[in-house]
């Protein structure tokens, strides 16, 4: 499926991302994960929610004095109140999120759709006599009827908003059913579309892709894939994703991802696991026998893409799986060198220490084994 570029980030970080639960940021950490965020090239930045009060309010005014290149935009209820706190805070971009399905509506806010399409009409109506750009945001509208949310949409629409949130609130969704969702909406309302995804199955990356080769052209995404419960769509998945599965360049500064993903991952308490795909410290780590080898002829052959286009490294560890052609490179790089007949006895000896500590070889380990 055609993708249609130029894709649009719209990072959530200051907004989903602090909403996790005991996720709280500083005004300082908020400035500097802004900054660096527009710095690499982020087009959008959800930064705040300003009906929660008056400390909220002073954080997104601080952000929007830093005269950001990304257009900033807040997060409301279909509420005036809430969008007039918006306007407060001189924000000119707003989300208006409404609920959309039928549980929600009925068993959340005990109203029915009429009620939801007036609330849309009324908030919105206001929000363009304000001159707001306005992403209109169908909270689960993963579980709403594709009829209804038609005709949200057509409102939506017909009323000025610039474009439409698709939101997998819950995370419940698999990537075809995405697709085959965001492509009904695509394939019938001439608006344009954003998808939101949660990782609670974890496939929000996946989601956010299949929204976009659906034809949504804005993406909700989270540093770290911080965010409520399993979190969002990481910004650095669904960005490498776009540019090495998908052949389409989100013109992202990707080489200070492990740099902006540390910021975050202090400023949230929740370190990042070396794991972590992407920004993960051990994610370019080798150690089995077959892909040292095949790392050391050709970084290809068991690379997708190089680790400094993340800001991360390379290592070659020597541990239990390890085998002659990744030991005598390392041992050649400490100055030691061995004979073939000599490698195979080392190995053996290695892989008993790897054993017992339950951890790959230090340097220092190594060189005593050697002596
Ligand atoms: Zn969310």
């Amino acid at each position: 499926m055609e993708i249609n570029s130029p894709i649009v980030i719209d990072d959530t970080t200051l907004r989903d991302g602090e909403q996790t639960a005991g996720v709280v940021f500083s005004r300082d950490e908020k400035i500097r994960i802004a900054k660096t965020l527009d710095e690499i090239g982020v087009g959008e930045l959800e930064c705040g929610i300003p009906a929660m009060g008056s400390d909220e309010q002073a954080s997104v005014r601080a952000l929007v004095d830093l005269g950001l290149n990304a257009r900033l935009l807040t997060w409301n209820r279909a509420v005036i109140a809430d969008i007039q706190a918006s306007l407060d805070c001189g924000v000119q971009a707003v989300d208006i999120s409404l609920s959309v399905s039928d549980i929600h509506i009925g068993k959340k806010l005990g109203k029915s759709r009429s009620w939801v399409r007036e609330q849309l009409k009324v908030a919105l109506g206001f929000a363009k006599q304000h001159d707001l750009y306005v992403s209109v945001g169908g909270e689960d509208a993963s579980r709403a009827d594709l009829g209804f949310l038609l005709e949200l949409l057509e409102i939506a629409r017909a009323e000025g908003a610039d474009r439409f949130r698709f939101c997998d609130t819950l995370g419940i969704l698999d990537p075809f059913t995405t697709f085959a969702k965001v492509k009904y909406l695509a394939d019938r309302v001439d608006l344009d579309l954003e998808v939101h995804t949660h990782n609670d199955l974890g496939m929000a990356t996946a989601n956010a892709i299949a929204g976009i080769r659906a034809g949504a052209r804005f993406v909700n995404t989270t540093v770290n894939g911080l965010g409520e419960r399993a979190g969002n769509a990481a910004l650095e998945e669904v960005v490498m994703a776009l540019r090495h599965a998908c052949r389409v360049d989100p013109q992202i500064d990707t080489g200070r991802f492990v740099e902006l993903s540390r910021l975050v991952g202090r400023a949230s308490c929740r370190p990042v696991p070396e794991w972590k795909a992407v920004v993960g410290e051990k994610v370019f780590s080798h150690e089995s026998g077959l892909h040292a080898d095949g790392v050391l002829k050709f970084p290809g052959n068991y690379e997708g893409y190089d680790p400094a286009e993340v800001g991360l490294q390379r290592h070659l560890v020597i541990g239990k799986h390890s085998g002659g052609h990744g030991l005598k490179e390392r041992l050649e790089r400490l100055g030691v060198s061995i004979a073939r007949s000599e490698l195979e006895v080392l190995l053996q000896r290695v892989r008993g220490v790897a054993e017992k500590n339950k951890k790959p070889l230090s340097d220092e380990e190594l060189l005593v084994l050697v002596a």
